[in-house]
């Protein structure tokens, strides 16, 4: 079945779209988390990060910057915040690849999606060692 976003593309669900090209498509969120919230998506349907090609993810977020410009000079929040959630645990909702441009404004009460916390550095080093390894990088 496809994603409530590529009924979208389709023309079949109403959007109020802000930017459109032949591979990405950007329009407002329809619970936004601030004024201006959108959210950037590559046309073609593709879950999450870890399964879309990279051109098109290049794309997508070749729009990103673009519409975030735009909607920065436009608005002029005080920041904003560019998310990309993967998988149900992380927030993620729709799975079809998006990216959230939200406008923030000091002391606008939204919420960052994480408490800073604690560790210590022999657990960084252990990860640290762990992720090059797999990446293949000099330590
Ligand atoms: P996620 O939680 O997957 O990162 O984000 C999904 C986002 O899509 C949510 O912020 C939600 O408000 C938005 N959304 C879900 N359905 C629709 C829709 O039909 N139209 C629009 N414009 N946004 C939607």
């Amino acid at each position: 079945m496809p994603s409530i976003f590529s009924r979208i593309v389709a023309g079949e669900i109403p959007a109020i779209k802000v930017y459109e090209d032949a591979t990405t498509l950007a329009f407002l969120d329809i619970n936004p988390a601030s004024p201006g919230h959108t959210l950037v998506i590559s046309k073609a349907e593709y879950p999450d990060l870890f399964n879309i090609p990279l051109e098109t993810l290049v794309a997508v977020h070749t729009t990103v910057q673009k519409v975030a410009i735009t909607i920065n000079d436009l608005l002029e929040p005080d920041g904003m915040n560019i998310v990309q959630n993967n998988g149900p645990a992380s927030g993620q909702t729709v799975f079809h690849y998006h990216v959230h441009i939200i406008p923030r404004w000091v002391g606008d009460g939204v919420m960052l999606p994480w408490k800073p916390g604690p560790t210590d550095m022999q657990t960084l080093q252990a990860l640290g060692t762990q992720i090059r390894s797999a990446l293949h990088q000099p330590s």
